[in-house]
């Protein structure tokens, strides 16, 4: 197989050649047809996040076919076209695996975080966390609905029912849930960087009834927001752009420090919420709506070994929607 590997934090990915791994029992192995470059994936590469598995491979949005089963594996067989997310594993046991949380799990495993991912021509996965998807489509298209599609409908599911919903940050995850909110009939307002006119357009391209900079106020009060870019400046800005009773929830792994705010803009039930990792229920639930809504996702894709690459367009803003790589 080959891969490109994180060896410590700061450094760039080195691709390497090393032998096929073999799935051991409950596992299966995936050769990986794209894989999707997730913000999460720079919060790992930049040393941002604690304790990654060293060295690492990373990507957790990965579409591929199984190419080889490991002994007790029943759901799934070789050759299915699966999708396998973030969540790796999970314990089973503690109290939130035990009470319907499991992403919340005191011991999971993460892939390309804390098990191996999916910057690699093969991947091993254990069975019970990959999805089967439809067995036609196209892998690149299909990538970011791993990570940015199923973290964008667990967040949109905790931002509650609402009809205007603000979204900061307009990127990969923000492209997907703008279509699914639409699908909804919500009506969605668009915050991107000051100046950002291309994300502004591609947002109005994509639904939402108003874009523009997130230093504006908004030009009707919301009734929930969800801010993806990983700034926390925002949180108070969205406190002050939903009415009373609203929600704002962060949905990134990591963001800056959030500067004092009066009390007054969190005041009258106003929620502020943070949303951690998926369920395998939110992936059951969202690879269902997904033929409905009819997602049309944005990508750019990289040749594997220009991962790098991928990662500081990502990291400089210079992407619209999502990179993916295809080994
Ligand atoms: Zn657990
Ligand atoms: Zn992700």
């Amino acid at each position: 197989m080959q891969a490109m590997v994180l060896h410590r934090p700061g450094e760039p990915l080195e691709l390497i050649e090393r032998p096929d791994p073999q799935p051991a029992d409950g596992e299966v192995r995936v050769r990986v047809a794209a894989c999707g470059v997730c913000r999460t994936d720079l919060h790992v590469v930049d040393g941002e996040l604690p304790n990654p598995k060293l060295p690492i491979i990373p990507g957790h949005e990965i579409v591929g076919r199984i190419d080889a089963v490991g002994r007790g594996v029943e759901r799934l067989a070789s050759g299915m076209r699966v999708g396998i997310p973030w969540l790796g594993r999970t314990c089973g046991h503690c109290r939130y695996c035990r009470s319907g949380r499991e992403n919340l799990c005191d011991s999971p495993l993460f892939t390309g975080y804390t098990r191996d991912g999916g910057y690699a021509t093969h991947v091993i996965a254990d069975a019970q966390y990959v999805f089967p998807l439809a067995e036609t489509g196209d892998d690149v298209a299909a990538a970011p609905l791993l990570c940015a599609g199923l973290i964008g409908w667990r967040s949109l599911k905790i931002a509650g029912e609402g009809k205007k919903l603000g979204l900061y940050g307009f990127g990969a995850a923000a492209h997907i849930v703008a279509q699914v909110a639409r699908w909804q009939g919500r009506d969605v307002f668009a915050f991107t960087r000051p100046g950002d006119v291309a994300a502004q357009a591609f947002a109005r391209k994509l639904g939402a009834c108003w874009a523009g900079s997130s230093e504006e106020p908004s030009p009707e009060e919301l009734d929930c927001a969800i801010i993806y870019a990983p700034v926390g400046a925002l949180v108070p800005l969205a406190l002050k752009a939903v009415h009373k009773g609203g929600a704002v929830v962060c949905a990134g792994i990591h963001m800056s420090d959030i500067p004092r705010f009066p009390y007054s803009i969190l005041w009258e039930e106003r929620e502020l919420k943070s949303v951690a990792n998926l369920t395998r229920k939110d992936g059951e639930e969202f690879f269902g709506i997904v033929p409905q809504v009819g997602i049309v996702t944005e990508t750019t894709a990289y040749p594997l070994r220009r991962a790098n690459d991928a990662l500081s367009d990502l990291r400089a803003g210079r992407l619209q929607g999502a990179a993916v790589l295809v080994p």
